[in-house]
Order: C-alpha cells, then sequence, then structure tokens
C-alpha cells in the first residue's frame, strides 16, 4: 500500500473482547506473543501452525528486498509451495510467484494474492528481527501478508475442501514501480485466468484481527507530474533584463489550488499536492529553470481525467501568460482500486462467518493512499480486504521506521484464506 492516510479510531479497540487461551509453555519458550483471536476452528486449526510461520515472517521481516529484487523471498516461497504439492510458476515480473492447486470437479477459479517487496527505509523498530540490510525494511507488512498466505497454503493442502483451481499469487514490487502490471503483461490472467481475486492489506489504527471490507472505489489513483519552466536566467538585480521561472512557478502552484476548490464536484474525493518546487541556488541569480513535482490523486476515473485535463490547461495557460516555457510530464500510476459489489459481498460474508459480525467492519471509508492491486481489479472482479493490526507494535502508521506486522494475525489472516478458498470453490 503506498502513502497512506489513516484517520481511524482505536477507540473500538476497548469494545473487542478476545479469547487469550491458546498459548502455551512452548510458545512461550520460543518468545511468541500471546495469541488473541476469536475462537472459530478454522483459526485454532491455523494457531496450530502459527509457531512455524511466526518464525517464517520474523526470517522474511529480518531479510527485507526491495521491488523486483525479492529473490530470496522469491525462492522462499516457491521452496515451500512445490513441498506442499503445488504446482509453481515462477518469473512473471522477474521474481513472482503462482502457486495452483486444483482439486475436484469445479471450473471455478480463484485468484489470492500477496505482494512481497520492502521499503528504502532504515528500520529503527529496535526488534530482535529487525532487517539485517541497511536502508531496507519490510515497514508495509507485506512480509505479513506473504506469510499469511503461505500459512493459507500449507492449511489448505493439507487438509482444504474444495473443488476447483486455486492460484497463489505472491506478486512483486507493490510498493514501485508496481508489480502487478508487470506480472499482467506478462500472461499472468492468460496462465492463470482467474474469476476473482482477492488480496488483504495490514491496517494499523483498527484493532487486531477486525477485518475490514469496502464495496466500491476504495483506494485512490496515484499519478505523478513533473513540470518543468524554463525562462530566461539573469542577474537577480536585473529582472527586466530575464524571464523569472521562478515568479510563474509561485503562479502556477497558487493556480492549481483552484482546481480543487473551483473544478471539483464538492462531493468528490481529489488532492492536488505540489510536494516538490526546485529553482535557483543564489539570491542575486534568476534561474533559468523551475521544476514543480506533484501528487494527483482521485477517487472516481472520472475526476481523474478532469484533474488531469485542468492540470495541463492550466499550467500552459500561465506559463504563457508569465512568458516561460512549460513542459509537463504526466505519469498515470496505480488506478483507482475499485472492489465490485458481488465479489465483496462473498468476503464479508467469509469475515462474519470466521470472526463475527462485531469484529468486521462492513463498509469502511475510503481511503487517498493508492495500492497497486487495483491493476488487477481492472482485468478481474475482486475486492481487497484489511486486517486490524492492532494498538501494540503496529501503533505507528505503515512506512514508519518502527511499524512492525502484528503477528497475531498470521492465524486470523491465514484462516481468512483458507475459508474464502472453501466458500468460493464449490462444485
Ligand atoms: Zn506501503
Ligand atoms: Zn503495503
Amino acid at each position: 500500500m503506498v502513502v497512506m492516510t489513516i484517520n481511524y479510531s482505536l477507540a473500538v479497540a476497548n469494545l473487542i473482547s478476545y479469547d487469550d487461551g491458546h498459548q502455551d509453555a512452548g510458545d512461550i519458550a520460543k518468545g511468541i506473543p500471546p495469541v488473541k483471536s476469536p475462537t472459530h476452528p478454522l483459526i485454532d486449526a491455523l494457531h496450530a501452525h502459527s509457531p512455524e510461520f511466526v518464525d517464517l515472517r520474523r526470517d522474511i521481516h529480518r531479510h527485507p528486498e526491495l521491488g523486483l529484487a525479492e529473490q530470496r523471498t522469491s525462492q522462499l516461497i516457491a521452496d515451500r509451495l512445490n513441498s506442499w504439492g503445488y504446482a509453481v510458476h515462477r518469473g512473471l515480473a522477474g521474481t513472482g510467484v503462482v502457486g495452483q492447486l486444483r482439486r475436484g470437479s469445479s471450473a471455478r477459479r480463484l485468484g489470492l494474492r500477496a505482494d512481497m517487496d520492502a521499503l528504502p527505509i532504515q528500520e529503527a523498530s529496535g526488534l530482535p528481527w529487525a532487517s539485517v540490510h541497511d536502508g531496507v525494511m519490510h515497514a508495509c507488512g507485506h512480509d505479513g501478508h506473504t506469510t499469511m498466505l503461505l500459512a493459507a497454503a500449507k492449511y489448505i493442502a493439507e487438509q482444504g475442501h474444495f473443488s476447483g483451481t486455486l492460484n497463489l499469487i505472491f506478486q512483486p514490487a507493490e510498493e514501485h514501480p508496481g508489480g502487478a502490471r508487470l506480472m499482467i503483461e506478462q500472461g499472468l490472467f492468460e496462465r492463470f485466468p482467474c474469476d476473482a481475486i482477492f488480496a488483504m492489506h495490514n491496517m494499523p489504527g483498527f484493532p487486531q484481527g477486525q477485518l475490514v471490507f469496502r464495496e466500491g472505489p476504495t483506494m485512490a489513483s496515484s499519478d505523478d507530474v513533473t513540470i518543468t519552466l524554463t525562462g530566461m536566467g539573469g542577474h537577480g538585480a536585473m529582472p527586466h533584463k530575464a524571464t523569472d521561472a521562478v515568479v510563474a512557478a509561485a503562479g502556477i502552484v497558487l493556480a492549481l489550488q483552484t482546481i480543487v476548490s473551483r473544478n471539483v464536484d464538492p462531493l468528490q474525493t481529489a488532492v492536488v499536492t505540489v510536494g516538490a518546487i526546485n529553482a535557483g541556488r543564489a539570491n542575486n541569480v534568476i534561474p533559468q529553470q523551475a521544476q514543480l513535482e506533484l501528487s494527483v490523486r482521485a477517487l472516481d476515473r472520472e475526476v481523474r481525467d478532469l484533474l488531469e485535463r485542468r492540470i495541463r490547461a492550466l499550467v500552459t495557460a500561465q506559463a504563457e501568460s508569465f512568458g516561460v516555457k512549460a513542459s509537463i510530464d504526466y505519469k498515470r500510476d496505480y488506478p483507482v482500486l475499485v472492489n465490485t459489489a458481488e465479489e465483496t459481498a462473498l468476503a464479508r460474508r467469509v469475515g462474519i462467518e470466521l470472526v463475527g459480525e462485531d469484529r468486521i467492519t462492513p463498509q469502511a471509508e475510503p481511503l487517498t493512499g493508492s495500492e497497486d492491486f487495483a491493476v488487477m481489479l481492472e482485468h478481474c472482479p475482486g475486492s481487497y480486504l484489511m486486517i486490524g493490526n492492532g494498538a501494540g507494535e503496529g501503533s505507528c502508521l505503515v512506512h514508519n521506521p518502527g511499524y512492525d506486522f502484528n503477528d497475531d494475525n498470521v492465524s486470523v489472516g491465514a484462516a481468512y484464506w483458507a475459508l474464502l478458498a472453501e466458500r468460493f470453490l464449490v462444485d
């Protein structure tokens, strides 16, 4: 998940009661934190595997790898899937792994996706399983996503009841530069067709194990825009003999503020942020060029188009009025993430069956962060859900140098995937 904004309250955490009767002496000896899980038998079953997978999660956390360089993680996933009897395909987007398991006579095909990349952040968690790689860290919990799906994979292979084709998709480079598009361009859905696809992200600010759903637009599109303004440099004492790109840049920054306030429907969501202005080095020199870096977001495809049209029009007209030349590099990055109705309804029903009505959020607010899984949802119906990371080690936001995935969620998340597979893959 990329660039999150969280505004949920932790207050509900106090309303949730947990059963913490799962811990035994072995767990304590291994330093595994007490498990606070509800009592669905599938969660109990997955908890039996939990020590193995908590160790695995921490091992992945200790060895984070940046997008498209997930060699060790990819190998580890492939080895395990092989050992549990999956047909394993490697190489989509380089480090991507797909494990396939077929059973029974149903023609139904389900895709479950986990991301596996880390971030260029220096870890400061102080945890015993902190990153051993300088400047690289699992600060978005993708170590946990990979582990939850692997724990489910083992359970499903050994004890799962389903009929159809299960495709477990381990995707590189969610954060950057976008492994979903690469996997799809290299034939993901031709080789592994899916009738529906699902993904899960851990979410600080919700109680541990809370399952959070939303139908419709859920995460924003994210576009990166670079505007380069070229004037004529000169002496700071003689501005009339120069064409000042700095003044033009200042005018453009202000003009851009009118797009959200004056052009976008007030009931719609849009963000135009100028995150960087680069120009000049000395007070007595009028620089030749100024550059602006923008982050542009929307929760609706038409609003996204409107933002691009208005940014281009305003920048061009403003630049002309100041006598400078503008070049606009407009990169469309991740699209709006839209969860489809039928698949979200199923995802929600499975959540209620697993943890109960009290521990799900049926229709959460959308977020202005963005997510690479949106690209997969443009090709296949499905739903993206979240699992609360709790108020403990995950109390800071994702992408924080102190962040850590909550290991209590390994069994809850894996049980969710196993139950979803059983409910979706039926005759
Ligand atoms: Zn992230
Ligand atoms: Zn993420």
